[in-house]
């Protein structure tokens, strides 16, 4: 038998680990169970007894686990329990998921993105930006449905410099000689290119529709804006008609990207130019600009709902085209293109250019057959047949003089520092404990759910964000209750490698204190694993006080040497840049109250942007910047590399506190770093995963150097007829794919009564009737004059006030044991007869959904409204405000609410 196979090799894993006095130990307990003559034997004989007289099993290892845990050995009993659930039968299990569970789960289509076949579990990318939009341990103040006050970022060239005397422009210069001043001065370009960008723009002319390699700072988006202006410039000069107007959009994976490619792009003159953000309505903007930025999703939307067809687009360029993480978006917009078969796709008189944008190729220690393959397969998918690079030596040689690579940062390697590390261990340890008794108890985990990875493993808190959306989908409020708390400990735990233990035990206490105090009514699992962890942590916190030793964290005094330093000269500022927005925070605080530094140093803290659902910027955030750039403040720690490197000349430090980001964002700090001198520095450990990282991304350079000389090697007109080999199974299978969600969506949209239940997603309560749902501008809220009632609102000091609405509040879930934050409480200045609304957060709720046609419940989870598969209706404001269905009295819910 396989399993019993398993668990006897589970078995010889527990003897491996044991040490020599943990087995006497685990020998000793086992006491009569064992010949007092075999007591001595090896443990493998030790446990064929314990089998051979029935006390353990492959289908029952509670004796063990129970033997295990008393032996202190919390690891290995974790390894057994979590072994048996997997194996056992789920007799008992399963019956208390179908008697608390009456939905039908087996159907469930709900993460499947728009553009792509349903899928059951989020994928990575969804989850990376799960974490990095929930990224903090505190709750934030703003939220995804704060209004904004950003205007789109426009540019109007002014009429001086619009008009182009289009008769004078030779495009053979363009395309094929030297640019002269004096031609420059013709196309309105008042940057003198590189030889080598010539070169690129040139050579991308000639190939049409291509994908163009530069390394990190050589100025590709500079590239990209020239050909912007060379097509549009064809277009009209080749044009005879009055009105033809060109519409070239630019791509960015990351909406942080909008505002740095749009002040890029600018420079370039004539081109009209926006910058469209999630909430704006592209196709408003068509006819009066020339190229709108945005991110995949938004065009992809357009296209879906043939506001905007592929024949008006004379211009495609995606940014970052390697970019996996917005992969199936970029896909998504190519299937207009390229899947002509599919009834849903418009046919497309004239195809636009292609561009793609790329500086990482990362694939090192590839087989040059391998990096073929995934340039084939790049070009395929972007229907480009070449790619084009620095081919010129001259210009190679111009590149490598003018562009400095990452490599020349300076890596600052804290050495070891043995106190610090064996109390960090220690602490590590005990928390680490904590998790694993959390899982092993039956108390504290009811339903005997176990996440796949090991604590120790790369990606256990995905793993674990898996398993709670899972558990949600399941409606399993206990559980979701554990997988919260445990969570919040392990990200503190890991947080322990860059914080001091102090920070970060206190501030893990303050906010279990927070959420646990929360809830009037917690539920005895919550009880419990509250009790648990603040035992565990109050003890900590007073051995460490009585303990005497304050150790800080080495990186943290080098971090403080350095800024001690640095802040000698006269209106310096220093950046630093960590991952998390957690260590943000703590940072800032730990320098704000550092003795030695008190005068000297006014720290401020910044918000990352990253990740789509995230808090738009609002006017405090900004205000963040411009008294950095003032000196109000001279250090600032931000997690949002992209942002606070926009254009601060003041700053003269940049300082990596164990941080390596993508590659765009070291492209970031790295421009920034060279255009004002300034130092810049990574701190870190050798044996940190950051410092392989920074390694690996230096790597990177080097790597897209080795993956071009390949490519030279090939024919190009072998390479071409991979290409169209490789697009033809490409297509087949996209269309296939395609086909198959229209069909879905098909189902659900015909569905127009919509019937079903919108609940709290952690804890499974009601909070109202899915017809009910209403979306009035960039809020979605269950519109029925009871809802307030669903709810426990939470008033703010004072109301926050933005354009068009006051937020006064916070709504959290109505049922006394779980008080997860819901959305915003929000009047609306205009309709103060409908006010207040309660705009709810999509990533806090899940609609359980009814199809009438074969009669089966779906629950549905996404992270974005816009991503529900059917139409929300839009909030109907009628003249007779009278109409009691939809419009409830705002005085009403403020007077009642205590
Ligand atoms: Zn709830």
């Amino acid at each position: 038998m396989p399993s019993d196979v398993e668990f006897r090799r589970l078995l010889i894993d527990l003897d491996d680990e044991m040490s020599n006095d943990e087995r006497k130990r685990f020998i000793f307990l086992l006491g009569n169970d064992i010949p007092k003559r075999k007591r001595d034997e090896p443990l493998v004989d030790i446990f064929t007894i314990l089998i051979d007289r029935g006390r353990i099993s492959e289908s029952n290892c509670n004796y063990l686990v129970e033997l295990l845990e008393r032996t202190k050995l919390t690891a290995l009993a974790y390894k057994v329990a979590s072994y048996s659930t997997k194996h056992t039968p789920s007799t008992s299990i399963s019956t208390v998921l179908e008697s608390s569970q009456p939905t039908d789960n087996t159907n469930v289509s709900s993460t499947g993105t728009i553009d792509n076949v349903p899928k059951d579990t989020p994928t990575l990318a969804e989850l990376v930006n799960d974490i990095n939009s929930e990224d903090s341990m505190i709750l934030s103040e703003s939220e995804q449905n704060t209004p904004t006050d950003i205007k789109p970022m426009t540019v109007q060239p002014d009429l001086a410099s619009m008009f182009l005397y289009l008769e004078n422009i030779d495009l053979k210069v363009f395309e094929n000689d030297t640019w002269s001043d004096d031609f420059l001065k013709k196309i309105n370009v008042n940057i003198h290119p590189y030889e080598y960008q010539r070169e690129l723009v040139q050579s991308a002319i000639q190939a049409g529709n291509t994908i163009i390699c530069l390394r990190t700072g050589g100025g590709k988006t500079l590239v990209a804006a020239l050909l912007l202006k060379y097509y549009s410039i064809k277009k009209m000069a080749l044009s005879k008609t009055e009105e033809t107007k060109f519409l070239g959009f630019f791509i960015v994976p990351r909406r942080a990207m909008l505002k740095q490619i749009f002040e890029k792009l600018k420079t370039i003159g004539n081109l009209r130019i926006l910058a469209c953000d999630e909430h704006y309505d592209i196709t408003k903007y068509l006819k009066s600009y020339d190229v709108i930025i945005c991110t995949p999703q938004k065009l992809l939307d357009c296209l879906k709902a043939k506001t905007i067809f592929m024949s008006d687009i004379d211009l495609l360029c995606y940014d970052e085209c390697h970019d996996t993480v917005v992969r199936n978006q970029y896909i998504g917009i190519m299937q207009y293109i390229m899947c002509r078969d599919v009834d849903h796709i418009p046919s497309v008189n004239s195809l636009p250019i292609i561009i793609g944008l790329t500086a990482v190729v990362g694939l090192h220690r590839s087989s040059p057959l391998h990096i073929t393959n995934h340039l084939t397969v790049l070009c395929a998918t972007f229907n480009c047949f070449t790619i084009t690079s620095v081919l010129k030596e001259d210009n190679e040689a111009e590149l490598e003089q003018y562009v400095c690579r990452t490599s020349e940062d300076e890596i600052i390697c804290i050495t070891k520092q043995k106190k610090f590390d064996m109390l960090r261990l220690s602490i590590e340890k005990e928390l680490r404990n904590l998790i694993l008794q959390l899982f092993l108890s039956k108390d504290t985990n009811p339903l005997r759910i176990f996440p796949e990875k090991d604590i120790d493993m790369n990606g256990y808190e995905q793993n674990l964000e898996m398993l709670k959306q899972s558990e949600q989908k399941k409606q399993q409020f206990p559980s979701v209750i554990l997988i919260n708390y445990i969570l919040a400990i392990y990200r503190h735990l890991r947080s322990l490698a860059d914080l001091t233990p102090d920070l970060v035990l206190s501030d893990l206490k303050d906010y279990f204190e927070m959420i646990y105090k929360s809830r009037e009514h917690p539920i005895a699992v919550d009880t419990l694993i509250y009790n648990k962890c603040q035992s565990l942590l109050k003890t900590k916190l007073t051995q460490l006080e009585e303990s005497e030793q304050i150790l800080l964290n080495p990186k943290l005094d080098k971090l403080v040497e350095l800024l001690k330093k640095h802040t000698e000269k006269p209106n310096s500022r220093a950046l630093i840049l960590v991952e998390r927005t957690f260590y943000a925070q703590k940072i800032c605080e730990f320098l704000g109250n550092h003795i030695e530094l008190k005068c000297t140093i006014k720290p401020c803290w910044l918000v990352s942007q990253n990740g789509p659902d995230s808090k738009k910027s609002n006017k405090k955030e900004d205000s963040v910047l411009i008294d950095f750039r003032n000196g109000v403040y001279n250090v600032m720690i931000s997690t949002d590399v992209v942002r606070a490197s926009l254009d601060i000349p003041e700053c003269s430090l940049v300082l990596r506190y164990d941080f390596v980001p993508d590659s765009i964002g070291t492209v970031q700090a790295r421009v920034r770093a060279r255009r004002t001198n300034c130092v810049y520095y990574l701190i870190t450990t050798k044996d940190s995963q950051n410092y392989i990282k920074e390694l690996d991304s230096r790597q990177c350079e080097q790597d897209l150097k080795e993956v071009l000389e390949i490519w030279k090697q090939i024919p190009s007109h072998e390479f071409k007829e991979r290409v169209v080999e490789k697009q033809t199974s490409l297509i087949k299978e996209w269309s296939e794919s395609l086909t198959k969600a229209l069909a879905t969506e098909r189902i659900v949209s015909e569905n127009t009564e919509l019937i079903g239940d919108v609940l709290c997603r952690a804890c499974g309560y009601h909070l109202g009737k899915l017809s009910r749902l209403r979306q009035y501008e960039q809020s979605y809220f269950i519109s029925d004059h009871d809802f307030y009632n669903r709810i426990e609102e939470k008033l703010l000091p004072e109301p926050k006030e933005y354009v068009a609405t006051l937020v006064t509040g916070k709504a959290l879930c109505g049922s006394k044991n779980c008080r997860a934050k819901l959305g915003c409480i929000q009047m609306l200045k205009h309709h103060s007869s409908i006010s207040p609304i309660y705009p709810l957060k999509c990533e806090s709720i899940k609609i359980k959904l009814f199809e009438k046609e074969n009669g089966n419940e779906t629950m549905i989870l996404k992270k974005q409204w816009k991503q529900m598969l059917f139409k929300i209706p839009p909030l109907e404001i009628s003249c007779s405000e009278n109409d009691e269905d939809i419009y409830y009295d705002a005085y009403d819910v403020v007077q009642t609410d205590v």
